[in-house]
């Protein structure tokens, strides 16, 4: 099972709950929380197979219907790093069909994508114009290094998140970013909801962070957070209503809830309430590095 490396050996781990079947565990030492499942290089190709990006449940409804909003995510990101730096080289890890990777390089980011379901990499590269390459972070040959590593809602789903965070800070140029955009395990409404949380979805889900275990995280690989913001986020209509519906299956709210949800019009873009949603950006520390810490001061 896994294990953060920075808290080994012999640190505790407890039990939490079950969520779909699986057993969710935090480590007593820095509350870092992941699955029980057994992953490897087959896990990312069984679980983001064909079915991920358009079947539904956990996943994605229709992920090639909801370019526009996609590409207009790396927009908006591509605005919020104008802050902190010029654009440059981009890795874009998870990139699926290319859409936020587009919305980059509309705000003057070049680079390359990784995606593990090897459909979505050739529609990114062939359909939607951007270099995606088919594999994992984990895995696959990358001979240069970036001024930015995106991670937009992917950390959770590295099938060996050591060794995944170990590349991508090798992956960093000296001075590099990293820019990670995830859901917060100690968001108001994730404790609230425990396992009912929609993010609490394993096996495509196998880790969940908070701004201070990914400070924690990235901080043992040299990596310093000098930014967080909460992401204004809209999600489809059909996206929503499918969320919704593979988390109240053969619950008792079910009767009660799915009429509703046919009142939601499919193509709707809805705000999503994204308190249980963060960005984080670290950067690689080196001689040059001049940004504040955040978390330099005691605030979170
Ligand atoms: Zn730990």
């Amino acid at each position: 099972m896994f294990r953060c490396s920075q808290c080994q050996p012999g640190t505790q781990k407890k039990k939490l709950f079950k969520a779909e079947g699986y057993w969710i565990y935090e480590c007593s030492k820095c509350s870092h929380q992941f699955a029980d499942v057994q992953t490897n290089a087959e896990h990312a190709d069984s679980v983001y197979g064909d079915d991920y990006f358009v079947g539904g449940k956990a996943g994605y409804p229709d992920y090639v219907r909801d370019a526009s909003l996609l590409t207009k995510r790396g927009i908006y990101y591509g605005k919020v790093l104008q802050k902190y730096m010029p654009p440059g080289s981009i890795l874009d890890i998870g990139a699926a069909a290319g859409f936020i990777l587009k919305g980059f390089t509309q705000c003057g980011w070049q680079g390359i994508g990784v995606e593990p379901n090897a459909r979505m990499s050739a529609f990114a590269t062939n359909e939607v114009g951007v270099d995606v390459r088919h594999g994992t972070i984990e895995d696959l040959e990358i001979d240069r290094q970036f001024d930015l590593v995106s991670m937009i809602q992917v950390l959770p789903h590295f099938y060996d998140l050591n060794k995944g965070l170990e590349r991508v800070a090798a992956l960093t140029k000296p001075g590099g970013y990293w820019l990670i955009e995830t859901w917060n395990k100690d968001s108001r409404t994730a404790r609230f909801l425990k396992s009912a949380w929609h993010e609490y979805s394993p096996p495509s889900v196998l880790h969940w962070f908070s701004p201070k275990t990914i400070a924690f995280f990235g901080g043992a690989l040299g990596m310093k957070v000098i930014a967080r913001g909460r992401p204004t986020k809209k999600i489809s209509g059909a996206h929503a209503k499918s969320l919704i519906s593979y988390k109240i299956e053969n619950k008792p709210v079910d009767k009660v809830i799915r009429p509703l949800l046919r009142l939601i019009p499919e193509k709707l873009n809805i705000p999503y309430p994204a308190e249980d949603l963060f960005w984080i950006l670290l950067q690689k520390q080196s001689v040059h590095s001049n940004h504040k810490s955040v978390f330099a001061d005691g605030k979170e």
